[in-house]
């Protein structure tokens, strides 16, 4: 029986388990490989912060969704790839070869440029390792004598995102002195959503009493202390950093054509251009039409994927992808309010969240195994 492997539980082989379990793959087994049980669905991460979820209703269960699809779950990484003997090794010592393999891995939080941040800094992923150390820092918070300075370094959706629930999460515990500082490399936060909706995300911080610092950046995080390219340092008592996404180092280490920034290049079929019996997809793929990296373009390559994948296993010609020019983004800012932005378009308001909430309810929902 020949074998397809699915490295990575990211947001697009989600949508691949749920076309597997309605229609089953025959004549092929298939195998999940994946560091945790769960996949979490990052959109909702910032409202289990926030205090408005709790974590299951974030998470995605991998393994019951492996059993409902027929496919065999191996809980590990994949942390070496021979992609011309079909090899995948993984951190637990097994190795599983394929004749078909697709990569939805997601990716790492760009620290290895800014030095100290390994040893003082929690980056904001491996998103499992940040839930893991949350609980940790709300009681250094709590049990801090004076004001806790918190710095989220870097202020794109993500990062502001995040800095407005935790000050949400504080503002509603009585008898914490937090005090949340965004730091972003622009003079607003946010780059590349509208004007309207940047300056509107900073006069949210200023209302919340939230620092802002921008544009600055960062070249080096001390024990205390962030240094930057020019300016004073920021001292701090914990750093949380969000400063967007970088490639796993394996990826161009196989000999896998990748991006400069070493990301899987993949044509518009997803496969990679280099050896089209390899597919990528999500954060840890540059399509051939580049598009941000955003949860919206894993998830709608998903159904592609899945398609593909498919196809490829039956003999057949696999279809090709072009990503929507535009994705819509839903911000939330802490108080079950939340920005919109679509093209150069944005709104804001509490309807906003409201519409935020039942699209990502109804996400999960759909799948219907949450963890
Ligand atoms: C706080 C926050 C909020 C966000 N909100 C939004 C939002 O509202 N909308 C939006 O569009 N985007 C949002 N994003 C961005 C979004 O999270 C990513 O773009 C999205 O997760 C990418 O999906 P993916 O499938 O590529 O990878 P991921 O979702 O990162 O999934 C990758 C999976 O692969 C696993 N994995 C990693 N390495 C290995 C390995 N070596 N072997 C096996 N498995 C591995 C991981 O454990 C993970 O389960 C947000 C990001 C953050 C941090």
């Amino acid at each position: 029986m020949k074998r397809l492997v699915l490295l990575g539980g990211g947001h697009a082989h989600v949508k691949v388990l749920a076309d597997l379990a309605a229609r089953p793959l025959s004549g092929w087994e298939v195998h999940l490989v994946s560091p945790y049980r769960r996949q979490i669905y990052s959109g909702m991460l910032p409202g289990w912060i926030a205090g408005h979820y709790p974590i299951s209703s974030c998470a995605i269960a991998l393994d019951a969704f492996t059993a409902r699809a027929g496919v065999t779950f191996h809980e590990t990484s994949g942390f070496e790839l021979d992609p011309m003997r079909n090899e995948l090794h993984c951190t637990d010592g097994s190795m599983l070869d394929f004749d078909l393999l697709s990569i939805d891995t997601g990716p790492l939080t760009a620290v290895e440029a800014l030095p100290g941040c390994a040893q003082h800094a929690l980056p904001i992923r491996p998103i499992e390792v940040f839930i893991a150390q949350w609980p940790g820092l709300r009681q250094r918070i709590g049990d801090h004598r004076g004001v806790f300075d918190l710095v989220i370094l870097g202020a794109g959706a993500a990062g502001a995102e995040l800095a407005f629930a935790i000050q949400h999460q504080a503002a509603t515990h009585a008898g914490s002195q937090l005090r949340v500082t965004l730091v972003g490399a622009e003079a607003l936060p946010m780059p590349g959503l509208p004007l309207a909706l940047r300056r509107r995300a900073m006069a949210l911080l200023q209302e919340r009493g939230m620092p802002w610092q921008g544009p600055r950046r960062a070249t080096r995080i001390g024990a205390s202390m962030i240094e930057f390219e020019s300016g004073p340092s920021l001292p701090y008592n914990a750093c949380l950093v969000v400063t967007g996404a970088a490639a796993p180092l394996w990826a161009a280490a196989s000999g896998l054509a990748t991006d400069e920034r070493g990301f899987i290049r993949v044509g518009p079929t997803l496969q990679s251009v280099s050896h089209p019996h390899i597919l990528a997809a999500g954060d840890v793929a540059a399509h051939h039409q580049a598009r941000p990296k955003s949860g919206v373009y894993a998830v709608k390559a998903g159904p592609i994927l899945a398609n593909n994948l498919r196809a490829l296993c039956m003999g057949n010609a696999p279809g090709n992808w072009t990503p929507q020019q535009r994705a819509l983004y839903l911000i939330s800012t802490g108080d079950q309010h939340a920005l919109a932005a679509w093209g150069s378009w944005s709104w804001r308001g509490h309807w906003v969240w409201r519409w935020k909430d039942r699209i990502d309810r109804g996400f999960m929902r759909k799948l219907g195994t949450s963890a």
